[in-house]
């Protein structure tokens, strides 16, 4: 039940009113006893600023900011985490000693999702499509985990070149770029991460590979989109042997991150479970 002393968390971005963000948190606040709502709130363009000294106003507990403002909230945070500012994005803001510390838990959510799965990263050859926010964090997080090569595939191609000198000089792994249209076969990728929109609801039945044989060599195709459940890209992958791994994991467990630094505590595993579940059965219900 919701009283006075209820802590108010919330999302911040535009358009927020599809996100199932709400869902996990609450589902997770009442799995744990937590007495916290979670809620979101559009921010209109060029309102930023003003959005976050509201949160700090009105006593918001924490936030999770989205699309288009994980950048530009940056400027407005007291100090932002290792991983967060090599990715150049940041999704949950924290109060922390040092003031509001800005994370990204989007890479967190995409490792767990692969851990689940039992598929390491150590010495694989990656290929990733795309390269906006979420490219920029799968790239992170392979590197982190000891990725031996790792291919930005993108339409324009100065994003990719930016990405892999941000990895470059981040990390110690054989980093390229090419064209999206015209990836060389001997990037021979053992994992393809698909994070474009491509594909995506209300645009089905479109993929950005055109290059089939690169799903003969790869064993694990994963596809950031979760809605639909199955993108052609993951058809295709399947039909070619992949193991494959849609966005709705990835999506849940970086709510689960967040919630974690909010309430510094770790959700046990049997509560992460059961939410997990419960937010599948949602989803399938909405999209
Ligand atoms: P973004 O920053 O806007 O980047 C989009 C990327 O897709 C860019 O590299 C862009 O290429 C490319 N692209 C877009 N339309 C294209 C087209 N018609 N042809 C070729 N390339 C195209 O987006 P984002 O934040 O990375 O999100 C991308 C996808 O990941 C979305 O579908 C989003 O829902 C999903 N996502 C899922 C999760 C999750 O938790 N599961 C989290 C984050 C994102 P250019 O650089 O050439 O424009």
């Amino acid at each position: 039940m919701i009283t006075g002393k209820t802590k108010v968390y919330g999302l911040i971005g535009n358009p927020v009113s599809q996100s199932f963000s709400p869902f996990i948190h609450n589902k997770l606040a009442q799995e744990m006893c937590i007495d916290m709502t979670y809620v979101t709130f559009p921010v209109a363009k060029g309102d930023i600023n003003e959005a976050f000294k509201g949160m700090l106003a009105l006593g918001i507990q924490g936030m999770n900011v989205t699309v288009p403002y994980k950048s530009d909230i940056m400027a407005c945070i007291d100090v932002v985490d290792t991983e967060a500012k090599t990715i150049g994005a940041v999704n949950t803001l924290v109060y922390t000693e040092e003031g509001i510390k800005g994370y990204n838990t989007d890479w967190v959510g995409l490792r767990q999702s692969l851990y689940n799965k039992k598929i390491g990263l150590k010495d694989k050859k990656i290929l990733i499509l795309g390269a906006g926010g979420s490219a920029r964090a799968t790239a992170v997080m392979c590197a982190k985990e000891g990725a031996s090569q790792i291919t930005i595939a993108n339409r324009t191609i100065i994003k990719a070149d930016t990405i892999a000198g941000i990895i470059k000089n981040n990390y110690s792994v054989q980093v390229s770029t090419a064209e999206i249209t015209k990836i060389p076969d001997d990037c021979n990728p053992d994992i393809i991460f698909q994070t474009t929109p491509i594909g995506m609801y209300p645009k089905p039945g479109v993929t950005p590979l055109e290059n089939k044989r690169l799903l003969e060599c790869a064993e694990v195709a994963v596809d950031l989109i979760y809605n639909p459940n199955e993108t052609l890209f993951l058809t295709q992958a399947k039909d070619s042997g992949c193991q494959i791994i849609n966005g709705l994991e990835m999506l849940f467990y970086q709510a689960v991150k967040a919630f974690e630094l909010w309430n510094d505590i770790i959700v046990p595993v049997e509560i992460q479970n059961r939410s997990l579940a419960a937010f599948e059965a949602a989803v399938k219900e909405k999209v």
